[in-house]
């Protein structure tokens, strides 16, 4: 066999995603070499997936709202109380939390910094003061102005890299000393770090041996949004000593929305920032009514439907046009045991009426905040069905109707089906035309189980003893930190990254 090529450099940092490429960055100005190995053809992983929302104070964004004496202490306090709603306070980590806090006016800077533009702030309560802010025209901006940015700095980015397993130096006490990495065409590198490796390869969404793992058989069963996560920074720190905190405390089982598989115009355009600003300019003088479609548009992820369009009377039904079980009670668990976890909503125009202004939005989506009926109708026909009658409506989702039509008919008669119960007091699907959404599909969103880490997001390994020279940031370094509210899990993603990756530039050879 011939000998492995081996690459040196200071910096290694494992994965593409927004922790990586804030690490990446970071390290080069502090001065590092730095490589960024990336296992995909693109950048983006989860943080390209998301919604977008990044929660923060002290932005130029709260200032031009009037918000003028938000802070990290404030931020803080309201981040526990998102715990304790949960009766999860006792299991988060608010040390990291605080770092969170008090980095994030900073890592809010950079991000603009980038020519990332954003939108908001939005309410979202418990936060005292809005505090969501939404970034334009959707998260593949995040990798790609990211990506730019950090390659107009000197970072060696490389695609289609996957790194297999950490590299340690015995005689320097299993000291992180680099990494295996094989390329598109089957070949093996050492990659070298003379001072530090950064694990930022994202969660185990995908993951199914670390699913049931922490969690069980039906969590590892369910599909993730992202498929790609297979958790492999975690089993790189968990091989070499490393901890996982709150391994169970998953995102998940949730219905979405197939995400959109159709290209629109605006979808292929690259998110510059000349379109961006002028999308930002749109959002705050443009009537939303002609904004609304146009951000919509742009949407790339899966929206997830509330559960409130349940207790007004819409139903669930899988491939086969069945219901299968009471649609208020964990209809996305009892979708993910459905044939792939598909399932379709189906409410009559008394409902449709209703979910065209707030309060009852059908789900909230990037940009514009909340999306009414009208909005998927406008912009989302690949999901969107409306026909006069139960049988042309199943035409329309292409389920066999007439065992679609017999379950219509006997949930108005208030009959038990096999694995539904009857309708009970909620109304009966009778008003036309009559109405679909769908496929939805039982997702893991994330998984929360993260490395155990210090406040300088290095490892912790065996004894407690730091691992030298091995940080991780975002999902991999999110040690126990339940990071609930929106806009939590992509602010520790910059903040960590920006702080593991200037660590590990900064550390002893
Ligand atoms: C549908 C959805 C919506 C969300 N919306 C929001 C939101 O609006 N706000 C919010 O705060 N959070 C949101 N989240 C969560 C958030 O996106 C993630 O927590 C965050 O992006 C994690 O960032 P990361 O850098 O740690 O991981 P990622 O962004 O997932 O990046 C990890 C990268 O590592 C790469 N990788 C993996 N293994 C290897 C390997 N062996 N070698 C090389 N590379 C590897 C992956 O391909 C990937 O590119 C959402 C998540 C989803 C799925």
């Amino acid at each position: 066999m011939p000998p492995l090529k081996r690459v040196l450099t200071d910096v290694i940092v494992v994965g593409g995603g927004g922790a990586a490429l804030a690490a990446a960055s970071a390290a080069r100005s502090a001065g590092a070499d730095v490589i960024l190995l990336e296992k995909n053809p693109q950048l983006g992983g989860s943080t390209a997936w998301s919604v977008g929302s990044v929660t923060a104070t002290q932005t130029p964004h709260q200032h031009k709202a009037g918000i003028l004496g938000d802070n990290p202490q404030h931020h803080l306090e309201d981040l526990r109380l998102f715990s304790r709603a949960l009766r999860l306070e006792h299991c988060d980590n608010f040390e990291l939390g605080r770092l969170l806090c008090e980095y994030s006016p900073a890592m809010f800077d950079w991000l603009l910094s980038t020519g990332l533009e954003f939108v908001g702030p939005f309410p979202e309560p418990p936060h005292r003061v809005p505090r969501m802010h939404n970034v334009l025209p959707n998260s593949r901006a995040f990798p790609w102005l990211l990506g730019r940015h950090c390659r107009k700095q000197g970072v060696d980015i490389r695609l289609n890299t996957e790194v297999l397993h950490l590299i340690m130096d015995k005689a320097k006490g299993d000291r992180a000393h680099g990494v295996l990495a094989r390329a598109a065409d089957g070949s093996c590198s050492e990659y070298i770090a003379r001072k530090g490796v950064v694990l930022a390869a994202g969660d185990y969404s995908g993951g199914r041996e670390l699913k049931a793992r922490f969690s069980s058989e039906l969590i590892a069963n369910v599909d993730a949004v992202n498929a790609t996560n297979t958790g492999d920074g975690i089993r790189m720190g968990l091989e070499n000593g490393g901890t996982v905190i709150n391994g169970d405390y998953i995102r998940g089982p949730i219905l979405r929305f197939v995400p959109p598989m159709h290209t629109t115009f605006e979808k292929s355009l690259p998110p510059l920032p000349a379109i961006t600003k002028l999308l930002h300019w749109g959002f705050d003088h443009l009537p939303k009514r002609i904004l609304r479609p146009v951000l919509m548009n742009y949407l790339t992820t899966a929206l997830a439907p509330e559960n409130s369009l349940y207790e007004h009377g819409a139903i669930l039904v899988d491939r086969d046009g069945l219901r299968f079980g009471d649609e208020r009670d964990q209809p996305a668990r009892n979708a993910a045991l459905r044939p792939d976890g598909m399932a379709w909503m189906i409410f009559d125009s008394t409902v449709a009426d209703q979910y065209q202004q707030w309060p009852h939005f059908v789900s909230t989506a990037p940009s514009i905040g909340y999306a009414y009926l009208e909005d998927y109708r406008r912009t989302r026909r690949d999901i969107f069905h409306c026909a006069a009658t139960p049988g042309e409506l199943a035409a329309s989702m292409k389920l066999p109707r007439t065992a679609f039509e017999k379950t219509l008919a006997d949930y108005n008669a208030n009959a038990a089906a096999s694995d539904a119960p009857v309708r009970g007091d909620r109304p009966a699907i009778v008003k036309p035309p009559f109405y679909a959404l769908g496929p939805a599909k039982a997702y893991i969103i994330f998984t929360n189980g993260g490395l155990k880490v210090t406040l300088n997001l290095e490892v912790v390994g065996k004894n407690e003893q730091i691992i030298p020279g091995l940080y991780a940031a975002g999902a991999n370094g999110q040690s126990g930190m339940l990071l609930e509210g929106h806009g939590h899990h992509l602010g520790w993603a910059f903040v960590s990254g920006l702080i593991a990756g200037k660590n590990a530039a900064q550390a002893q050879a």
